[in-house]
């Protein structure tokens, strides 16, 4: 239920209070004349700042026109930030009555604020009976729709931005783990389907830990960024990088198989080893091992990363700092 007006005057509609009232929006070049009979039956009240108009859910059977002072229109509770203010000349409570459904929105008094009330039943005969009222009500709610896809885009906007921030890996700005266990069933899939090979390499950077225990943690994370950088750079269109976990780094390789791949691992393994780093006035490089496994009819993410590890465990035992392919 609407909450009671704290105090209210019935009006009398001479020339003087159609003043006030005409440069209300529902009233914007309206002939007063066709409201005879029907504005002597609202009214005025005054709400204090605070105060809640309308309450999301509950039923309303008035519109409300702002004569002076400020309602802000929030989603939830008071404390929300609004969706929209209303100042002087704006109405609110238009949706609900023209749809017949409940209130969708809080509506709060922001700046004490002295209301003309509209009945419902007054609302429609005033629609009725003038041209100039349903013209502005059309206004009106084009001007509400106008604002619902504002906020929509707005809100289509971050939330892009948070699926970036979930699927970005924050140190190399590399996909993560999140975005690759994603995007390999979907390419396992549909590669399957085109008939394209793909091919998966796993690399590890070697002895990262000594690089840590000797270099510092900070230095480390340096090394990966350098990692990273070439992987952005050295990588052909069609490929993607997403760091694994830790100092593991997946490639995904589409349109190669493992006998390509392995040349491209080839030449991103020399070409880390030669990246330098900078760091405190020295230069430091990191070697990689990498193993290289293309896929197979019916395999899951597991399988396929599976068989790049194992060989990447290979090119760790014969030595580091070499390709091995899962092709014996
Ligand atoms: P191997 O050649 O066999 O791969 O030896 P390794 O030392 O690289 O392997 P190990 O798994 O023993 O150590 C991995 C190290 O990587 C330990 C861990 O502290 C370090 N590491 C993992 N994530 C990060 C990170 O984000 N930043 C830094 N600086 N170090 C990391
Ligand atoms: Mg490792
Ligand atoms: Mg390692």
């Amino acid at each position: 239920m609407n909450e009671q007006p704290s105090s209210h005057q019935p009006p009398s509609t001479t020339p003087r209070q159609w003043e006030r009232y005409r440069h209300l929006e529902l009233f914007r070049d309206v002939n007063p004349a066709g409201l005879e009979g029907l504005l002597e039956n609202c009214f005025e009240a005054v709400y204090r700042r605070g105060e809640i108009l309308l309450r999301a859910g509950s039923e309303n059977r008035f519109i409300y026109l702002v004569l002076a002072g400020r309602l802000a229109v929030k989603l939830e509770g008071r404390e929300a930030s609004p969706l929209v203010e209303l100042g002087p000349g704006a109405c609110a409570g238009e949706m609900s009555i023209l749809s017949h459904v409940n209130v969708s929105a809080h509506v709060v008094v922001v700046e004490d604020a002295r209301l003309l009330v509209v009945d419902q039943e007054i609302l429609w005969s005033m629609i009725d009976a003038s041209h100039g009222v349903a013209r502005n009500l059309l206004y009106v709610l084009s001007g509400r729709i106008r604002q619902v896809n504002e906020r929509l885009l707005e809100s289509a906007a971050s939330l892009e931005r948070f699926e970036q921030y979930a699927t970005v890996d924050a140190l190399t700005g590399l996909h993560n783990r999140r975005w690759l266990d994603d995007m390999l069933a979907h390419e396992i899939i549909r590669c399957g389907r085109d008939d394209i090979p793909l091919s998966v390499a796993m690399v590890d950077v070697d002895h990262f830990k000594g690089f840590n225990d000797t270099h510092g943690h900070v230095a480390g994370d340096e090394a990966l960024r350098a990692v990273a950088g070439v992987f952005d750079h050295h990588l052909r269109p069609v490929d993607t990088a997403a760091r694994y976990g830790g100092e593991e780094f997946t490639v995904l390789m589409r349109g190669v198989t493992a006998e390509g791949a392995g040349r491209i691992a080839e030449r991103l393994r020399r070409q880390i080893a030669a990246t330098p780093i900078p760091w405190e006035g020295a230069i430091l490089h990191v070697t990689v091992s990498i193993g290289v496994a293309d896929g197979v009819p019916d395999d899951t993410p597991n399988d396929l990363v599976g068989r790049a590890d194992a060989a990447l465990y290979r090119a760790k035992i014969n030595g580091r700092d070499r390709v091995e392919t899962g092709l014996e």
